[in-house]
């Protein structure tokens, strides 16, 4: 494991490190530091074409697709100094972290071609399209329909049913979607993964509001949605293996990026204690030392995962990931809220316009949730890390 950066490296950073700064000092210091989702969402979009025009949306992809073939050390870097430098969340993650690499690496050259470039330059927009009312953990149990049908535009894929939770799919130009599209199967099998376009006739997103006022997940309704019979990733019906690489993706570099957001997230809740007298309470501080110490090994074992994935063995570590951050995040939220204490169940602006500690307790409790909930995660270690017996189901 290589934990130390090499002088190039190092120059690389401070590089990257100035023109984020002069872009979050200058241009877009009006969106550095927002937590919240979706508030500003316009000039976040303009922020993901300003990234794209730059070559710095998706460093790690090829050139010709709009990045910088950069080393896997380059897009660690590159991830630090982003959240270091406050930039806000990336609106189009779900298009440069999954979507993207999907393609990239299970899609072909025409699917390539077609939709890699708008990703990169921050010009097309990305939603997921798996969950359902009755399939969440259990994805496979996906009723969403498709049928191929030969009409006037060619063939086509027509597409029947509701997901759910999809996340920002409000702005969204595109949803990758897992759906049936061989009648009588049930489980992995006959399960395809489309992409569809979400600007047409038969899309309709209504949004959910969330506890943190947000409404950054909604319901979206396929009524006959068409796309064209070539935007099938990977063969139809074969589409399971693709839908679970999509999660892999998850655990990428940005899991670098995303340890960042959290330290600055925890100084913000030892600035706050010191500013307010929490920090005199000794299970307060006790706390806060817990949680830096949690984010030590965080960032450690984050390295070495991915300095494993370098080399092709992703170990139990890649496993237990997930089910890490998302406890320590929550109980970090916890820790926001006791020490912002009374005044932190106030609203601070208008209607409900939350402070960042109330904010960051109340999105945190989603964190054991999305990317696989605790206990499926539990699941998962147990089964493929420790392998014991799978899991006792009826349709097995
Ligand atoms: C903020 C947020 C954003 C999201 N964004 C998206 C998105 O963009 N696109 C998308 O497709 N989905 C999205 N999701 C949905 C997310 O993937 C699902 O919520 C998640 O997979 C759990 O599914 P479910 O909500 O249907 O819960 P269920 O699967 O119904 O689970 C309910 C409870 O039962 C437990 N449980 C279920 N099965 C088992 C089992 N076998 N063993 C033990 N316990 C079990 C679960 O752990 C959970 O506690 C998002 C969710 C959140 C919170």
């Amino acid at each position: 494991m290589k934990i130390r950066f090499t002088p190039e490296q190092e120059a690389f950073r401070a590089g990257c490190a100035s023109w984020l700064q002069q872009q979050m000092e200058g241009p877009f210091a009006d969106i550095r530091g927002i937590m919240s989702q979706t508030f500003r969402a316009d000039r976040r979009l303009e922020w993901e074409r300003v990234l794209g025009q730059a070559r710095w949306s998706v460093i790690g992809w090829p050139e010709k697709y709009g990045g910088r073939d950069a080393s896997l050390a380059e897009q660690v870097i590159f991830a630090e100094e982003y959240a270091r430098s406050g930039a806000p969340g990336r609106v189009g993650h779900l298009g440069t972290e999954l979507a993207g690499p999907t393609i990239l690496h299970f899609g072909n050259d025409l699917q390539r071609e077609r939709f890699l470039l708008p990703i990169a330059k921050g010009e097309e927009f990305w939603c997921q399209g798996y969950s359902e009312p009755n399939a969440g953990s259990d994805l496979s149990n996906v009723r969403t329909r498709a049928r191929l049908e030969h009409g006037p535009n060619g063939p086509e894929w027509v597409i029947d049913g509701q997901k759910i939770w999809t996340s920002l799919a409000q702005f969204a130009d595109w949803c990758f979607v897992v759906c049936r599209t061989e009648e009588g199967t049930k489980g992995p099998a006959g399960i395809s993964y489309l992409l569809v376009p979400m600007k047409q006739k038969g899309v309709t997103v209504k949004p959910i509001r969330q506890i943190t006022g947000d409404a950054e997940f909604n319901e979206v309704f396929f009524d006959g949605a068409r796309t064209k019979a070539e935007y099938c990733v990977g063969n139809p019906g074969e589409g399971w293996k693709v839908a679970m690489g999509t999660l892999a993706f998850e655990r990428g570099v940005s899991t670098l990026a995303q340890q960042m957001t959290f330290r600055n997230e925890l100084e913000r809740i030892v600035e706050a204690a010191k500013s307010n007298g929490a920090a005199s309470d000794p299970l307060i501080r006790q706390r806060m030392a817990e949680a830096w110490v949690g984010l030590r090994i965080m960032r450690y074992s984050a390295l070495r995962m991915l300095s494993r994935a370098t080399t092709g063995s992703l170990g139990g570590e890649a496993l237990t990931y997930k089910l890490h951050w998302a406890s320590w995040r929550k109980k970090l939220g916890e820790l926001a809220m006791d020490v912002a204490g009374a005044p932190g169940e106030l609203c601070v602006g208008e209607g409900y316009e939350l402070a960042d500690l109330p904010y960051l307790y109340l999105f945190s409790r989603a964190d054991t949730i999305y990317g696989g909930t605790n206990q499926i995660q539990r699941n998962i270690v147990a089964e493929r890390a420790l392998g014991l017996p799978k899991e006792a189901r009826g349709d097995r």
